[in-house]
This record gives structure tokens, sequence and C-alpha cells, in this order.
């Protein structure tokens, strides 16, 4: 028994259960191959394996700073991507959609003259307004997207009777 209770007070070894409590779960994470170590992913430094230890660095006016902006960038990028994925998406279909039309109507030369019409239809429009349409982008969306999926569609059609 003697020797267990020394055992107990001298181990110093990371405990991966830290990393599930409140103060720890963001920032923790064990050194691979060092259990008497623990790491800061958010400071970038390691620090010992000590849960006492630990409890003091996660209230170091350097670890909450760190904390405070990781926060805030890790929200603010995660917004404007949303937005502007959505716009981005609106607009790849509006350009697919008149690429599409295009190739299966008109000349890819009328694009020039089309894209701006359709540009000018609405000047409030977010969509139209990034709407980038000329011939040398037409045409690639009409080789590289719309024909590659033209084909699985035939080959779809065509299935196993061609074989
Ligand atoms: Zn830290």
């Amino acid at each position: 028994m003697p020797k267990d209770s020394k055992k107990k007070k001298y181990s110093q070894k990371y405990k991966k259960e830290w990393e599930a409590e409140k103060a720890f779960k963001e920032w923790l994470t064990s050194v691979p191959g060092q259990n008497s170590l623990a790491f800061c992913k958010c400071c970038k430094s390691e620090l010992k394996a000590h849960k006492k230890d630990l409890e003091s660095h996660a209230n170091t006016q350097k670890h909450l700073k760190k904390m405070a902006e990781l926060g805030s960038v890790a929200q603010t990028t995660q917004i404007t991507q949303f937005v502007r994925q959505t716009i981005d998406d609106r607009r790849k279909i509006a350009e697919l959609k008149v690429a599409a039309f295009i190739a299966e109507h008109c000349s890819v030369a009328t694009v020039d003259h089309l894209g701006e019409l359709i540009k000018s239809l609405d000047g409030k429009s977010e969509t139209l307004k990034e709407l980038k349409l000329h011939r040398t982008k037409c045409m690639s969306l009409i080789v590289n997207v719309i024909s590659p999926c033209l084909l699985q569609d035939l080959m779809d059609d065509v299935g196993d009777s061609y074989y």
C-alpha cells in the first residue's frame, strides 16, 4: 500500500479524460510519446501534465487573450465564408444556366453581349452583379462542366444496352 500511495503522489501523467473537462476541452491535447507533458493548442506551448498547472495555465492572461482571439477569428471566417458561399453558389448556377442556354440555342460569340445584358437587368442583385460570362469562360463551362454532365446523362440513357 505505501508503495502505491507514493507512486500516486509523484506521478505526472497526462489523462485523456481531462480533455472532456469544460476548463480544458477547447485547447488541451496530449504530446505523443510524452505522457508527462501536455500541450495547449491555443498558445502552442508545452505544459506539465499536472492538473494544477493546467488549471493555472487556463487562467493566465496570455492564454485567455489567445482564446478570445481565436474565438472571434473562427467566428468571423465562418460567417463570411457562409455568405460568400451562397452568393458564389447562386452566381455559379446562373452562369451555368446561361452557358447551357448558349450551348443549346446560340453561338458562343453572343455570350459577351448576353452577359452584359443580364448584369444590367438588376443592378441591385448581388448574384447578377458578380456574374462573369465571356466567351472563354462560357466555352470552358460548356466543355468542362456541362458536356461531362450531358455525357453522363447520355451514358445513363444508353446504359447497358450499348454493350
Ligand atoms: Zn494556452
